[in-house]
């Protein structure tokens, strides 16, 4: 399984820190070598860590380096052998208003750098309510011009309504939902969006998802911890 911490704008290089030493502590007394641990800090956090935790960038620019105030490239994530990156997620799309064309070219960059990419895909509401055939279509349009058998590719199926929100699909259609992507991507699945210690192993259990990817739980660390043991 994968297990995977999305912070956001939270935390801070400090408080990361000591975060990433209690789970690498917490790990160290697990024997789950199969499971795939990994922490999206905010960029202020992002530091080389000699753990069993893999970190990971939640943005980067495009490029190695250059004239792009406010942005961080390559350059900035090789110092901490920073070699993963959340592409697509629903808040760069739908707040930082991300496109579809400029999230295609922040993929084949990265790819082409050989990172571990989970590329995000989710449907608002409103797709929701239209019914499963505008839900396929809306997630198979964010899969466009994305070289789904990329190796080093994982898809995060994470409807937008339910992140953050509390509310989560039922289990039946997770299920469905994964076992439809499945077809299209023989990638790693993670499912995300309100995935908590209560809910975390009926999801995880369900065929053809490979894993979760949490925001708001994953701040607090024991909650993460139970998460993460949910995986057994
Ligand atoms: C996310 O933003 O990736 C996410 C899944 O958030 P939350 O767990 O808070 O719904």
């Amino acid at each position: 399984m994968i297990v995977a911490a999305n912070f956001k704008t939270n935390m801070t290089r400090q408080s990361t820190r000591e975060y990433l030493d209690t789970l690498d502590d917490f790990l160290a007394t697990r024997h789950h070598d199969d499971d795939t641990i990994m922490v999206f800090p905010p960029a202020t956090a992002l530091d080389a860590c000699h753990c069993a935790v893999k970190i990971g960038a939640q943005n980067a620019y495009a490029t190695r380096n250059g004239a792009y105030t406010g942005e961080i490239g390559l350059e900035q994530l090789d110092e901490f052998d920073i070699r993963t990156i959340l592409i697509g997620h629903s808040e760069r799309r739908h707040i930082l208003g991300e496109s579809q064309e400029e999230i295609v070219h922040k993929f084949n960059f990265f790819k082409e750098q050989g990172f571990s990419i989970i590329y995000c895909i989710g449907e608002p509401l409103e797709i929701r309510e239209s019914g499963s055939h505008a839900l396929m279509e809306y997630l198979e349009a964010q899969l466009e011009d994305i070289d789904l058998g990329y190796a080093n590719l994982m898809i995060a199926y994470e409807p937008v309504w339910a992140i953050g929100t509390g509310m989560t699909p039922s289990t039946d259609d997770i299920l469905l939902i994964h076992n439809a992507l499945k077809k299209l991507v023989q990638r790693p699945l993670l499912y995300g969006g309100s995935v908590k210690p209560e809910n975390a192993r009926e999801i995880m259990a369900l065929a053809n998802v490979d894993g979760v990817l949490v925001g708001g739980a994953s701040l607090h660390i024991e909650d993460f911890k139970l998460i993460i043991q949910a995986t057994n």
